[in-house]
């Protein structure tokens, strides 16, 4: 047996390098390889750009049988499939967007075995008769791509994966090897109960990546922060820049190509061939930027991507992380910079209030969203700070921004008292919406026609937050919104006190609070060669 096993490393390492090129594998890979191909189980947590690919596709090469990799990502199979018969692996997939002769020619190369990979969207598998093929044909294992979509309060629930725990059921010797970049501790003890992998061995591969510079900076005027950004540290460079609407996609790529920075927008609204082209220009051109909607990037390989920028908030940490994880693949110096602001928190809460689903879910959309305000407005380092997400303990990384430019904490006790009390004061006005900028208006005394017309100068707070400028009491104005301090209500950005905001009206709660530094952050990278 052992000899055996030796000689399936041997042939693993034959594969490695005779169909995929590299020399030696990276981090677990060795050690998930040899265990699949054992026959075991196996659960691998890995970031993105990890290399969670080879870890099913070598065992599939050296197990007999055919390796079937289950995937949500449907639209990028078919690069997967032709990626792989480039390298004279074969490839073939079966999802709802093929005619019913592709498919038929896919089921019966797989029945002949001449099939080395066949890629599965996970609504195919909930047809009887696509387990009937299976059985029929030889299974080398089942790889689980995408596991954290089997958490239902995940960030990225797809309700198809819930039917993936009759793989064990109807195949039990077919070894089974599921792969996240997702980690947190709920989410894989979630994966492990609902896809029946308490006997896995788990690989858990540290998410830090070093190389990577995190800055999250104030908002003001996002598209020109941008260009700043671009020009200062990355002229010349590809990277990608997040936005949440096709509008806005739409609009900062036009501004950027207008100042000169070459940039193709990538959304769903565009047609197939617009973003096939978009996105082939991107892996292709050098220095390229496209400016996307969240739906890019998953699966996407361009090693050097120097920069992921944000314009607006993600939904989660989990979703920052991996957006954020698609720069620096080939190791070198990038940054992930992101600018946010006030409005981020209004439109997001705002999407929660009108998400469909039921309380209980909109709870757990709020506590994502919670915890990426954390991490927007923490005053230790960013980089703990994420990896501590995923529970991963680490020192201060001296590279991001609060850790080159720590920001001031400071007792926003009575800054908090001036604004709820205002908000407090407010509430009695019927049938009327008043948003921050009017609080703002009124702390600081201003007496605008808004301000008039509702007699808000006679008030007792009115002028009282003089202290304070107005970006200031932005700031504080968010900060209480993200510690829960503040609710935000409708399409106006109504905003109402909550249960905690009465403890700090009547019962001496204290208030700690961020104060942005002036930054003045080095480059992430050194000077060009
Ligand atoms: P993930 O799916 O975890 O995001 P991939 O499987 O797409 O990551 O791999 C990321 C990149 O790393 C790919 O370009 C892949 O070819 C490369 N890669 C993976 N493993 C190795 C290895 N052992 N040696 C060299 N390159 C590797
Ligand atoms: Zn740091």
């Amino acid at each position: 047996a052992e000899s055996a096993a030796v000689q399936e490393v041997l042939r693993s390492r034959e594969v490695l390098s005779r169909v995929f090129g590299y020399d030696s594998f990276r981090g677990d890979q060795a050690e998930i390889v040899e265990h699949v191909i054992a026959g075991g189980d196996a659960l691998v947590l890995m970031p993105t750009g990890g290399g969670k690919s080879l870890c099913y596709q070598v065992p599939a090469l050296v197990r007999p049988g055919v390796g079937v990799v289950v995937s949500p990502l449907i639209a990028l199979m078919q690069d997967q499939v032709d990626a792989l018969s480039a390298l004279g692996v074969r490839a073939g997939f079966l999802n709802s967007t093929q005619f019913p002769d592709e498919r038929r020619t896919v089921e019966a190369q797989f029945l002949a075995g001449e099939l080395d990979l066949l890629y599965l969207a996970p609504e195919r598998l909930r047809l009887e008769s696509t387990a009937q093929l299976l059985d029929r044909g030889k299974v080398a294992l089942f790889a689980i791509d995408e596991a954290h979509c089997v958490s239902q309060w995940g960030h990225d629930f797809r309700p198809d994966y819930l039917g993936l725990s009759m793989l064990h059921e109807r195949w039990p010797d077919v070894p089974r090897i599921a792969l996240t970049a997702t980690a947190t501790e709920k989410t894989r003890d979630e994966i492990i109960e609902r896809l029946d992998l308490g006997g896995a061995r788990r690989f858990v591969a540290s998410f830090d990546r070093p190389n990577i510079q995190y800055r999250i900076e104030p908002k003001n005027r996002p598209e020109r922060q941008l260009l700043e950004f671009i020009r200062a540290e990355h002229a010349g460079d590809a990277g990608i820049v997040y936005c949440l609407s096709r509008n806005s996609v739409e609009k900062t790529a036009a501004f950027l190509n207008e100042n000169g920075i070459g940039a193709v927008p990538y959304h769903a609204g565009l047609d197939n061939r617009t973003r096939a082209v978009n996105q082939a220009r991107f892996l292709r051109e050098d220095g390229l930027v496209v400016v996307a909607t969240i739906a890019f990037g998953m699966g996407i390989d361009k090693p050097d991507v120097r920069f992921v920028a944000h314009l607006d908030l993600p939904k989660s940490v989990e979703g920052y992380y991996q957006e954020t994880g698609r720069a620096g693949r080939d190791g070198q110096p990038s940054t992930a910079w992101m600018v946010y602001g006030l409005n981020d928190v209004v439109q997001q809460r705002r999407l929660i209030d009108s998400s469909e689903g039921d309380a209980a879910h909109r709870r757990q959309l709020q506590l994502h969203l919670d915890a990426m305000l954390a991490l927007c407005e923490t005053v230790a380092c960013r980089r703990t700070q994420l990896l501590a997400y995923f529970g991963q303990s680490g020192q201060p990384c001296g590279n991001c921004d609060t850790c080159l430019t720590p920001p001031e904490a400071w007792d926003g006790t009575v800054a908090a008292q001036k604004l709820l009390s205002t908000v407090l004061r407010l509430k009695r006005e019927r049938g009327q919406s008043f948003g921050a900028g009017h609080l703002v208006d009124i702390l600081l005394g201003k007496k605008n026609p808004k301000v008039l017309q509702y007699d808000h100068h006679e008030l007792t707070v009115f002028g009282i937050g003089t202290d304070l400028r107005d970006t200031e009491w932005r700031g504080v104005i968010r900060q209480l919104l993200a510690q829960g301090l503040l609710a935000v209500h409708g399409d106006y950005g109504v905003l109402t006190l909550t249960e905690a905001s009465q403890e700090v009206l009547f019962d001496g709660r204290q208030v700690r609070l961020r104060r942005e530094p002036e930054r003045v952050v080095k480059p992430a990278r050194s000077a060009k060669p």
